[in-house]
């Protein structure tokens, strides 16, 4: 099961490579690259249409958000900053359980009203597609240009913007892990939803779990609760880094529900 980290640390960088060469260098870099972009939630339902987002909601029923862990460039990019934050960041405090903020519902009506609506400026600073392009407009400006133009804004602020846009999201990453996707991002809002009901969750194990907090100190969505033995599988973002460090492989991904944590009775009972 820990094979799994590996495998989406794997998809991760490779999407990542390939969004930001089409991005900063040219749509026509690779086939690849391109079907990278096509693939992405919002600008496939603008090109296809709601038919492109019930295939993501029917991957994400199953499998969870595996698309914020390995498909979404931005999500790759604060992954980037938290391993920074991790190797070099000196000993800041482990990260720990957060309740949800219900900031990310309002903001993400705001957002899927102004989409159809083609207010752009909602979608251009919270839209992740726009963020990561705002972000390589401003490693490449020209490869951006004819975009910017549409959208009526010039080179120079298109350049700040993706300025902003790179060194706002690495200061929240870095202090906060994935605030931005759990809290703030309009497209991990809608897949959360059907998140906490997909058929293949993370689920602590309450018989085998040693309390040592491991997996709830590295959880950069502040989804575990230990103590609770809950796991907010609407704000998880499958990068199973709670897989890797769990001492006792009792945190897993699954598909049965293990019942609730019991009392001491039920080991006195003779249980495993
Ligand atoms: S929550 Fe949004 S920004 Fe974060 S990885 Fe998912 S789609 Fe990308
Ligand atoms: S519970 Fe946290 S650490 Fe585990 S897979 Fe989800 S986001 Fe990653
Ligand atoms: S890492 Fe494993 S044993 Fe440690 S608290 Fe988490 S689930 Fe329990």
């Amino acid at each position: 099961m820990k094979d799994l980290r590996t495998i989406r640390i794997f998809l991760a960088i490779l999407f990542f490579v390939l969004a930001v060469a089409y991005l900063a260098i040219s749509p026509t870099v690779h086939p690849i690259a391109r079907v990278v972009a096509k693939i992405q939630i919002i600008p496939s339902l603008i090109a296809v249409g709601m038919g492109a987002v019930l295939i993501w909601f029917a991957i994400t029923f199953v499998f969870g958000r595996i698309y914020c862990s390995t498909i979404c460039p931005v999500g790759t990019y604060q992954d980037v900053v938290i391993w920074l934050r991790r190797r070099f960041g000196g000993a800041r405090r482990p990260l720990s359980f957060r309740q949800p903020d219900a900031v990310r519902f309002p903001l993400a009506v705001i957002f899927y009203i102004c989409l159809p609506l083609g207010v752009a400026v909602v979608p251009f600073w919270l839209e992740p597609w726009s963020i990561m392009r705002n972000i390589c407009g401003a490693i490449h400006p020209s490869a951006q240009e004819e975009i910017w133009l549409e959208l009526g804004i010039g080179m120079a602020t298109g350049i700040a913007a993706g300025i902003l846009s790179g060194a706002l999201l690495a200061v929240c990453a870095f202090f906060t892990g994935r605030s931005f996707c759990t809290e703030i991002c309009p497209v991990g809002t809608a897949l959360g939803l059907l998140s906490d009901y997909t058929l293949l969750h993370i689920e602590i194990d309450p018989d085998k779990c040693i309390d040592c907090m491991k997996c709830e100190e590295i959880c950069e969505a502040h989804c575990i609760k230990v103590v609770s033995r809950y796991v907010d599988n609407s704000r998880c973002i499958r990068c199973f880094d709670c897989l890797k460090v769990c001492p006792n492989d009792a945190i897993r991904y699954q598909i049965h529900r293990n019942r609730r944590a019991t009392p001491l009775m039920n080991k006195v009972g003779g249980e495993k």
